[in-house]
């Protein structure tokens, strides 16, 4: 909610920080692929991070999505309103954005949780963002091609399991960059650790999955991780999932 934080972190890489969820957008000229969409209260802030890189919600080609959490899709009915765009995601998550399935931890989890520092707040911003909305994309589709796709900063998805069953991140080889969705972040308002981390196992579906994802992640090149929550991490990427394994 509000203005958005945009940062460029490389050459057509621009990382959008709402305060709660981040996501991203690869422009290439004119194209724009933006990469999850924010909280359902977030769409306003999705189409000022579009603004920010001098482009408007028509130069999107594509939306990809890492997960289907409301945290990622929340944006995207809105945003469906007013561009018809494809929306990409690996085949087992394309069916989750699609709700034949939900993987998502319930509004009970939370309350079970509402004891470790941080979660009430939490709760209550999450609310407010429009978490408790039922949120669908019955367009979302797998993606057309296997392996590197044809879109905006030529992203090439790599499938992390683990978070939710279809979770995937997006390497961007050439600018050495990965945006690791919710497999590695860097913080989050319910954890009092900083830097590379794995979120709280209660929002994932298989935690011991996304502990296995982390050595996907770790044999990619890349020096920047732009995670589904907390700021940029520099610094290879290995020892970022190093990192978080060891914290666990
Ligand atoms: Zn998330």
């Amino acid at each position: 909610m509000g203005e958005p934080k945009v940062t460029q972190v490389a050459d057509g890489v621009h990382f959008a920080e709402s305060g709660s969820v981040n996501w991203v957008l690869l422009t290439d000229g004119a194209a724009v692929t933006l990469v999850d969409c924010g909280y359902p209260a977030d769409f306003p802030a999705v189409r000022h991070s579009v603004e920010a890189t001098g482009h408007r919600l028509g130069d999107i080609a594509a939306v990809l999505l890492t997960h289907a959490h409301v945290d990622h899709i929340g944006g995207l009915p809105a945003l469906l309103d007013e561009v018809d765009v494809p929306v990409h995601a690996t085949a087992p998550e394309a069916a989750h954005a699609r709700r034949e399935f939900l993987e998502q931890a319930t509004p009970l989890d939370v309350v079970r949780n509402l004891w470790r520092p941080g979660v009430l707040p939490w709760a209550v911003h999450i609310v407010q963002s429009g978490a408790l909305k039922p949120v669908k994309v019955p367009t979302a589709t797998p993606f057309p091609v296997e392996g590197r796709l044809d879109l905006p900063g030529a992203p090439v998805p790599v499938a992390t399991p683990g978070h939710t069953t279809g979770h995937a991140v997006y390497h961007l080889p050439e600018a050495g960059v990965v945006i690791t969705g919710d497999t590695l972040v860097s913080g989050h308002p319910t954890s009092i650790k900083r830097g590379p981390q794995l979120l709280h196992p209660f929002f994932s579906t298989d935690q011991e999955q996304v502990v296995i994802a982390l050595d996907t992640l770790a044999a990619l090149d890349a020096d920047v991780v732009l995670p589904g929550h907390g700021g940029v991490h520099r610094g290879p990427i290995s020892e970022a999932a190093a990192q978080a394994k060891r914290g666990r």
